[in-house]
């Protein structure tokens, strides 16, 4: 079983035996960088993920995320020690797909990574919830509803894909305005809210007890539709 190439960036050595041997069990190739120029020569070999811590003695791990991401689009999942919102959301926003936060549980990580690839290889170009209600599909720009195809504008569509393929996940307010705009900027956050409450009514049966966007007071949304199995 080979599942493909992995680069594990971490100067922990144990950490970094601990995520090698859980990711080796799940079938994938895994090679360890202790430094961040160990990190950037390995990258000529190719990898199907990279693992990043973004504290690493030689380099800052957000450096080396930029660069990666300045000729290469490999899924990226960063770890970091660093709970602080706005630290996760610069993660995302210099180009990492995902990010967890240390101490972590390796069985976590290796979902997070399968998710990660089978978002990245986007071979079913749809991905459906509660039972094939919702069906969201991403090359076509379509969404259907109950079999019914929906009309969504180019950013109620964007947010919803950012929210449906990362369930679970909380968002900020100003986390979402980073996936529309591209750039945080403060005072349109509460624009987010409208969007939200725009889908809302377009997806839910019931808008005030949402079974797809949730509320997470103080904080932002999440996605909580059931992703069905393949
Ligand atoms: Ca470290």
């Amino acid at each position: 079983m080979n599942k493909g190439g992995i680069l594990v960036v971490e100067d922990e050595s144990k950490i970094a035996a601990i995520v090698k041997a859980y990711l080796e069990k799940e079938g994938f190739r895994v090679t360890v960088a202790n430094t961040g120029q160990k990190a950037i020569s390995a990258l000529k070999d190719g990898f199907d993920l990279i693992i990043l811590d973004l504290m690493l003695p030689d380099m800052d791990g957000e450096d080396i995320c930029r660069t990666i991401r300045a000729d290469s689009d490999v899924p990226i999942i960063m770890l970091t020690a660093k709970v602080e919102e706005e630290e996760r959301i610069k993660g995302l926003g210099i180009g990492a797909d995902d990010y967890v936060v240390k101490p972590f549980s390796p069985r976590e990580l290796v979902a997070r990574v399968n998710a990660l690839l089978r978002r990245s290889k986007g071979t079913k170009g749809s991905i459906s919830f509660n039972k094939g209600d919702l069906v969201i599909d991403s090359s076509r720009f379509e969404i259907t509803k109950n079999n019914v195809p929906l009309v969504l504008t180019p950013t109620e569509f964007k947010l919803l894909q950012c929210l449906a393929e990362r369930p679970g996940q909380i968002f900020s307010r100003l986390q979402l305005v980073n996936v529309i705009l591209g750039y945080d900027f403060e005072g349109y956050d509460r624009t987010i809210d409208a969007h939200i409450k725009n889908i809302r009514h377009k997806i839910e049966e019931d808008p005030r007890n949402p079974s797809y966007i949730k509320t997470v007071y103080g904080v932002g949304y999440r996605f909580i539709g059931q992703p069905d199995e393949d």
